[in-house]
């Protein structure tokens, strides 16, 4: 039995999720004291507690404390069953992170596995739809497993009600090198609105033309009919020859459509001008995969409390070394074997 602490490092969900992935992929049971302890609200919330319940269905675990609000959990997991399964977060709380719990698990599976996913799917702090379809599970792909997500309906905060169908064909994760991005080849900006005013998407990309350069023809809006509730998610999709990344940023009440734009594009800039594959989110979830390969590199960002969370919680579960290189003062080079 492993003891993890939660408050550790980051101290916030992604501790908890990457040890039930890590646990249900190696069979290794763990308890965890102290959950969420870093956040405002500590503890398993829904989105949590789903996750929790998700990766006990898939790895027939006995557990106890999964409980909402609880700061204990013991999870034994014994054997990972492929199957159909259906997981509804019963809030806005990201769905997303509910898939990547269990994702690892299915990827080694003996057989395939489809999932419908419930809840939140464009959530702050999550990977939002389009990021996971565009720049995480084409990596996946490109690592052996087949994996196809779509959007049935988005979820937006605090309404809810996204969801979305992934089907998966297992097979070994063999390691990934992506030290390169190569040329840039397609840029999009894309402002999604539901039950928000047009203006709203007309602000937000003329601030990315400004802030970026981008031309008239790489910004569109998307308008959306079938939502639960209002939402404003502004995309840059950066396609280069390698690798695609996405950079996100949420419409909140309060906050100006110019100053939503200006988050993602900064983001995009600081990517684009480190002349890296890989931006920060992308980096904590791709460390992840190539940790279960037990092998890749790939050059990206300074690494963030994610990332070194991440390192920290794979220590528990896997014998696999990951080295932090400096190569300069925007660029790492990350080596996993
Ligand atoms: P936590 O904050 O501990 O619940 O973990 C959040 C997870 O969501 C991390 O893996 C982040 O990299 C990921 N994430 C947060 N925001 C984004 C975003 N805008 N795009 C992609 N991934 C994200």
């Amino acid at each position: 039995m492993v003891h993890i602490d939660g408050s550790k490092g980051e101290g916030g969900g992604q501790v908890l999720r990457t040890s039930l992935a890590l646990s249900l992929v190696t069979g290794t049971p763990f308890q965890m004291v102290d959950i969420r302890a870093g956040r405002s609200k500590p503890g398993l919330l829904r989105q949590h507690l789903t996750a929790v319940k998700a990766a006990a269905a898939v790895g027939r675990a006995e557990v106890s404390g999964a409980e909402l609000h609880s700061r204990e959990l013991t999870f034994r997991p014994r054997g990972i069953q492929p199957g159909d399964y259906h997981f509804a977060v019963g809030t806005a709380g990201s769905s997303t992170l509910v898939l990547q719990t269990v994702l690892p698990a299915l990827l080694s599976a003996s057989g395939p596995s489809t999932l419908v996913l419930e809840g939140g799917t464009h959530n702050p702090a999550a990977p939002p739809f389009d990021f996971l379809s565009r720049a995480y599970l084409p990596l996946v792909r490109r690592m052996g497993p087949q994996v196809e997500a779509s959007l049935d309906r988005p979820g937006f905060f605090p309404a809810g009600g996204g969801r979305f169908r992934v089907s998966v064909r297992p097979a070994p994760l063999s390691p990934l090198h992506l030290l390169e991005r190569g040329e840039v080849r397609r840029r999009q900006a894309t402002a999604l609105i539901a039950q928000v005013p047009y203006d709203v998407a007309r602000r937000e990309l003329e601030t990315v033309g400004r802030v970026l350069g981008w031309e008239e023809s790489e910004r569109r809006v998307e308008e959306l009919k079938r939502s639960a509730g209002p939402g404003n998610v502004l995309s840059l999709e950066i396609e280069s020859e390698h690798v695609t990344e996405v950079f996100t940023a949420f419409g909140e009440r309060g906050v100006r459509a110019e100053d939503v734009a200006r988050a993602a594009a900064e983001e995009a800039r600081v990517y684009l001008e480190a002349g890296v594959p890989v931006g920060h989110h992308l980096c904590d979830q791709l460390l992840l995969l190539l940790a279960l390969a037990r092998g890749g590199s790939f050059r990206t960002l300074p690494l963030d409390g994610h990332a070194l969370t991440q390192v920290e919680t794979f220590a528990h579960f896997l014998d696999v070394k990951v080295s932090v290189e400096e190569l300069d003062p925007r660029v790492r080079l990350i080596t996993v074997g």
